[in-house]
């Protein structure tokens, strides 16, 4: 699905605001690349590749839209493509060194087709040590630019066509919300939406904070005329995206809270279901779980991550709750709404983390339905980065192996309890697996694939589950 734009009017000069100073640049980019297709006799392509979380995902959806709306063509792999851009993560040294190694192998692909624009954006260019290794050893890249910035490409992008210099902008301070830029869905009846950026929590691990800036809060009636235009749109399904959603509303002009925000968005006709994440323990409060309870089409699912058992481990963290605080929460979602699905953040290996006792007494306690399990990736520039007792590889090993093995135990236990019983699934698509099958997932966000007709997709239907693994579901569609 791709969004276009209004009439640019080229001829009165530059303008001042945004969007309209990018929506005119594209049009003077839509120039250039028809010169380009006409010379060569072949469509311009373009390549994002997207490293790290849904956010990043999200934000490379509208480089995507603008990059369309300029007029190049999606290429199927990157060797193909007259534009390459790498969308990327720094949350994990593994995340920084696949760009690297990714961008070694472009090299010699540029000397060959030296016309190929190469940029590079996202959290890791808001590192200056980043940018200082990408000017000293990988000068053939053509365009840098960071988080706060990303709407301007299509300005970045024309000035280095029109220069022929590489063009590096790195901006930091609070930062722009700009709306209504072009934007593309990689799903036709779901979508994402943006509704604030940036983290003002700065746990003790997470270099977050440092590269995606302080909170900014979009407008709520931004934010609805948005979701409103996706349901004209054929989305039922929205996500609600922030790093801490359940902060949303602070810096605002009117006084709003993430729980009266649900409850906007849930008297919007056409949308069917609303997910949100990520929510802080330390910032879920009671109006935010009664909104969850009382909103018919809010799915009965949350991501509560806890990172950490043990308080002095929570504590060093700066995570600002305990243990207790922690269960007390999943308590209190269980109590309000039953049937809920609670998945979570576990990370192995903190500094001073030996073993992962209370961790995996959490994990016995709150039964997660799903969890994304890291080891910790140490990140320069944090205070957990200078911690003195840094534990051993090869003890971590063995906790995150412990942790992941109950994880597992529990989502298959959970699993296997809904076999035989029938659930409403939204339909996505067709399975990647096997093209008989249609995939969706559960209000708890299960994924479960079943036998149903094509027809179907895009619609909320009943589905008995038949079988269950780990990680998912099978089942059959139940005509009630
Ligand atoms: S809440 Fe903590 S872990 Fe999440 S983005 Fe903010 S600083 Fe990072």
């Amino acid at each position: 699905m791709y969004t276009t734009h209004s009439e640019v009017d080229t001829g009165s000069g530059v303008p001042v605001k945004e969007p309209q100073r990018q929506l005119y640049y594209i049009e003077l980019i839509k120039d250039i690349i028809n010169k380009k297709e006409n010379e060569t006799g072949r469509k311009q392509l373009m390549y994002v590749n997207t490293f790290g979380c849904q956010m990043n995902a999200h934000d490379s959806e509208k480089l995507e839209g603008m990059l369309l709306e300029m007029g190049y063509g999606r290429a199927e792999k990157e060797t193909e493509a007259d534009f390459i851009i790498y969308n990327t993560c720094c949350v994990r040294e593994n995340a920084e060194n696949k760009v690297y190694g990714n961008l070694g192998m472009l090299k010699p692909y540029k000397k060959k087709k030296p016309d190929t624009i190469i940029a590079l954006c996202g959290c890791m260019m808001q590192q200056s040590s980043v940018t200082d290794t990408i000017r000293s050893k990988y000068s053939f890249v053509d365009i840098v630019f960071g988080t706060y910035n990303l709407y301007r490409l299509p300005e970045l992008l024309y000035s280095r066509l029109t220069s022929g210099e590489q063009v590096c902008e790195i901006m930091t301070g609070r930062g722009e919300i700009v709306e209504n830029l072009p934007s593309v869905r990689h799903f036709r009846y779901k979508a994402s939406v943006n509704i604030m950026y940036g983290c003002d929590n700065f746990c003790s691990y997470c270099i977050v904070p440092y590269v995606r800036g302080r909170e900014r809060s979009r407008r709520p009636e931004d934010i609805i005329a948005e979701i409103k235009s996706l349901v004209a749109d054929g989305v039922c399904e929205v996500t609600l995206l922030g790093q801490n959603v359940n902060s949303y509303g602070k810096g605002l002009e009117e006084k709003i809270s993430f729980a009266e925000l649900l409850r906007l968005v849930n008297d919007i006709d056409g949308i069917k279901r609303i997910r949100f994440m990520t929510s802080h323990p330390k910032d879920l409060s009671d109006e935010l779980i009664y909104a969850m309870r009382d909103c018919k089409k809010v799915c009965r699912h949350i991501h509560l991550p806890f990172q950490a058992g043990n308080n002095d481990i929570l504590r060093r963290m700066n995570r600002h709750y305990t243990k207790e605080d922690y269960l007390g929460l999943v308590e209190k979602l269980r109590e309000n709404i039953p049937d809920i699905g609670i998945t979570t953040d576990i990370m192995v290996g903190f500094p001073g983390e030996y073993n992962v006792d209370d961790t995996l007494d959490i994990i016995r306690k709150a039964r997660f339905s799903g969890a994304f399990t890291f080891i910790y990736s140490k990140r320069n520039g944090t205070p957990a980065a200078v911690m003195e007792d840094q534990v051993d590889p090869a003890a971590v090993k063995k906790n995150f192996d412990s942790v992941l093995g109950e994880v597992n135990r529990i989502c298959a236990e959970l699993n296997l309890e809904k076999v035989g019983k029938v659930f409403e699934v939204l339909a996505e698509g067709v399975c990647g697996q096997d093209e008989r099958l249609l995939s969706g997932r559960l209000e708890d966000n299960t994924l479960i694939h079943f036998e149903g007709d094509h027809s179907l997709i895009g619609s909320i239907v009943n589905v008995r589950v038949t079988e269950s693994r780990i990680f998912y579901l099978m089942g059959k569609q139940e005509d009630l």
